[in-house]
C-alpha cells in the first residue's frame, strides 16, 4: 500500500478549499479549521449517513437537538467541574507546553502504557527520573504536573461573577440525559430507547493539533441508548458491531481500522466496559470513536443533583428503576479527516500523474460533475441535465480547460461520475459518463441519466 505523508494530504485539502485556516486574514487562531465549500458537504454527507445508520435503521432511536449552554448543575453533576483536567508540564527551557501523558506516550510507549498511569507515576517519570525531553529544545527540565482544566467558561446575561458562570459543553451527552424523561414520555416509548444528538462540543485543549484531528472546537456525534440494567453485554455488543459496519460503510479501509478494548485499570469505576475504533492516521494510530458501557451512572448523578425522579416504570413486571446506558461516541471531525486520508492516492494515468479521492460516492463532496464540452453548449447543457437530476443530489458544473483537465479537477475533490455534453448530446439526447475510479466512459440517454446516477449510488 502507497503511504503519502499527513503534510502532503493535509496540504491538498487546504489547496482544494475543503478547509482553511481560521481566522486567517488576522493571521489565525491556534489550530482552528474553517470548513470550506468542498468540507462542509462531505460533513452534512457523513451525518446524514450516521443518522440513515443510526436513527432511521434501528427503530428504537431518536434524535435531538439540545442547546449548547446548560445549567451549570449539569457539569457538577457529571464530574466535569471538578476532575475534567488533564496534566500539564512546561518546559523550563524554552516554555513551550505539554501535556505530561502525551509526552510519555509519543517518546517511552514501548515501556509504558499511559492509559495505566497515575498522576503520580507521570511525575516520577518527567521530574525525577527524567525520561521525557522537550520536543522543542531538548531539554529535560519540566515543571511539577498541574491539573489543566478543559471546560470554556462563559458569562450569562450582563453580570460577569461566578453566579453567571455557564460553559460551552465538552460534550454533547448531557443534554441527552437530562432530556431522558422528556422523551420518553413524548415518545411514548419503552425500553430499550437511543437518543442520538449531533452538535459542537469545546474542549481547551491544551495541545491542539494534527490538523483537525485535535481541535478547541468539534463536533460529535453521540448516541445514549438506554435498556434494562443486565442487558447491558448484548447491547453493548449489538453497537460494536454496528459502530464497526457504520465505518465500513462509509469506505474506511479494513487494514486502517482496529478495535481497542480499554482494560480493567483503565474503565471508569462505574463502567464495566468501552471499546475504541482507532485509525491508522500518516501520524499513526488515533481515537475515531468509543463505546461505552455507562451502567446507570449518569442518570443516578442528575437524579442526585435535580433532585428529580429519571426512574423507568415498567408496566409489564410492575418494577421502577434507573435504565443502564451504552454510548457510542463519534468525533466528526476525526471521521472525515480520516476518510479523506483514506481516500487520497496518487496514481500513475499515461504520461500523467493524478491525485485522486477515491471517496464513498454517497461521502463525496460532489456526486456528479456537468461538463459542458464548450460554452456554446453550457445553458442548454444545465437545462437538459438538471431538468433529469435529483433535486437532492450534490452537482457542479464545470466550464473551464480542457476535458482532460476538468476530469483531473473532479478526480482531485473526489467527485465519482464526470457528465459531459457534447455537440452529439444536441442530436442524440446521449450524455457520456466517466467513472472517476475505472476512468471508464459510457454513453446513455439523458433520460436515463436519474436512474443510472441512483443505481450507481445506492448498489
Ligand atoms: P482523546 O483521548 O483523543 O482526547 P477522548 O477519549 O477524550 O479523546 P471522548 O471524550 O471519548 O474523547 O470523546 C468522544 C469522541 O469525540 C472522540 O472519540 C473523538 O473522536 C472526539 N473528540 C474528542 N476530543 C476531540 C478534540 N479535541 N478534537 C476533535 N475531536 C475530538
Amino acid at each position: 500500500m502507497k503511504k503519502f505523508t499527513f503534510e502532503e494530504i493535509t496540504n491538498h485539502l487546504i489547496t482544494q478549499g475543503f478547509f482553511y485556516p481560521g481566522s486567517e486574514i488576522y493571521g489565525g487562531l491556534a489550530n482552528s479549521w474553517d470548513y470550506g465549500p468542498l468540507g462542509s458537504l462531505i460533513k452534512n454527507n457523513v451525518k446524514d449517513l450516521w443518522i440513515e445508520h443510526f436513527v432511521r435503521q434501528i427503530p428504537y432511536n431518536y434524535l435531538i437537538d439540545p442547546a449548547i449552554l446548560m445549567n451549570p448543575k449539569v457539569w457538577e453533576a457529571t464530574g466535569h467541574v471538578s476532575n475534567f483536567s488533564d496534566p500539564l508540564i512546561d518546559c523550563k527551557n524554552c516554555n513551550s507546553r505539554f501535556r505530561a501523558d502525551k509526552l510519555i506516550e509519543d517518546q517511552l510507549s514501548d515501556k509504558y502504557d499511559v492509559n495505566k498511569l497515575s498522576e503520580s507515576d507521570m511525575n516520577k517519570i518527567v521530574n525525577v527520573e527524567k525520561q521525557v525531553v522537550c520536543p522543542k529544545c531538548g531539554s529535560r527540565n519540566f515543571t511539577e504536573i498541574r491539573k489543566f482544566h478543559l471546560m470554556f467558561k462563559t458569562f450569562l446575561g450582563v453580570l460577569e461573577d461566578s453566579k453567571s458562570t455557564v460553559y460551552l459543553r465538552p460534550e454533547t451527552a448531557q443534554g441527552i440525559f437530562v432530556n431522558f424523561k422528556n422523551v420518553l414520555r413524548t415518545t411514548r416509548s419503552k425500553l430499550p430507547i437511543g437518543i442520538c444528538d449531533i452538535g459542537k462540543a469545546f474542549r481547551n485543549e491544551i495541545t491542539p493539533g494534527n490538523f483537525i484531528f485535535r481541535t478547541r472546537e468539534f463536533e460529535q456525534m453521540e448516541i445514549e441508548f438506554f435498556i434494562e440494567p443486565g442487558e447491558d453485554k448484548k447491547w453493548f455488543k449489538f453497537y460494536k458491531k454496528n459502530c464497526k459496519s457504520f465505518v465500513e460503510t462509509l469506505g474506511l479501509k479494513d487494514e486502517n481500522i482496529r478495535f481497542r478494548d480499554h482494560e480493567k485499570e483503565e474503565l471508569a469505576f462505574y463502567s464495566l466496559a468501552t471499546t475504541d475504533i482507532e485509525y491508522l492516521f500518516p501520524f499513526g494510530w488515533g481515537e475515531l470513536m468509543g463505546i461505552a458501557c455507562r451502567t446507570t451512572y449518569d442518570l443516578q448523578r442528575h437524579q442526585d443533583y435535580s433532585k428529580q425522579d429519571l426512574t423507568y416504570y415498567n408496566q409489564e413486571t410492575n418494577t421502577r428503576y434507573l435504565p443502564s446506558v451504552i454510548e457510542p461516541s463519534f468525533g466528526l471531525d476525526r471521521l472525515i479527516l480520516a476518510l479523506l486520508c483514506d481516500s487520497y492516492d496518487v496514481e500513475d494515468v499515461k504520461d500523467d500523474k493524478r491525485i485522486v479521492l477515491h471517496l464513498n460516492p454517497r461521502v463525496a463532496p460532489y456526486t456528479v460533475a456537468i461538463l459542458p464540452l464548450s460554452n456554446k453548449l453550457t445553458e442548454q447543457a444545465n437545462k437538459k441535465i438538471l431538468k433529469v437530476l435529483d433535486r437532492r443530489l450534490n452537482y457542479i458544473v464545470d466550464t473551464t480547460g480542457s476535458i482532460g483537465k476538468r476530469y483531473r479537477r473532479q478526480d482531485a475533490i473526489g467527485t465519482p461520475l464526470c457528465v459531459t455534453y457534447d455537440f452529439d448530446s444536441v442530436n442524440d439526447k446521449c450524455v457520456t459518463v466517466r467513472n472517476r475510479d475505472t476512468m471508464e466512459q459510457v454513453r446513455i440517454k439523458i433520460t436515463k441519466l436519474n436512474k443510472y446516477i441512483q443505481d450507481f449510488l445506492f448498489k
